[in-house]
């Protein structure tokens, strides 16, 4: 029996934030995207546990995005939109 192991990359939306300002790129007037990106270990293909994970905010338009703590992405996202779970 051999076991097969390794590790995929997963984006996960986190809902709107209610930061709405001028995009450092395409500056456009937008509403940033809360979104979580990282990787998780997988035994056998199936997604176990997220061994790294980091929080942006995003430009919904040009989808840059500038990495935020998770306190402050929080206080950014907009209460029922999506919440911040820490794995
Ligand atoms: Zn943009």
């Amino acid at each position: 029996m051999f076991v097969i192991w390794g590790s995929k990359g997963f984006v996960e939306d986190l809902g709107k934030t209610h930061l709405e300002c001028e995009c450092p790129n395409c500056h456009n007037w937008v509403t940033m995207q809360g979104i979580k990106m990282g990787r998780k270990f997988t035994l056998f293909f199936i997604p176990l546990f997220t061994t790294s994970s980091e929080h942006f905010i995003a430009c919904p338009i040009c989808m840059w995005r500038e990495e935020v703590s998770i306190p402050k992405m929080e206080s950014y996202l907009v209460r029922g939109a999506g919440k911040v779970i820490e794995e």
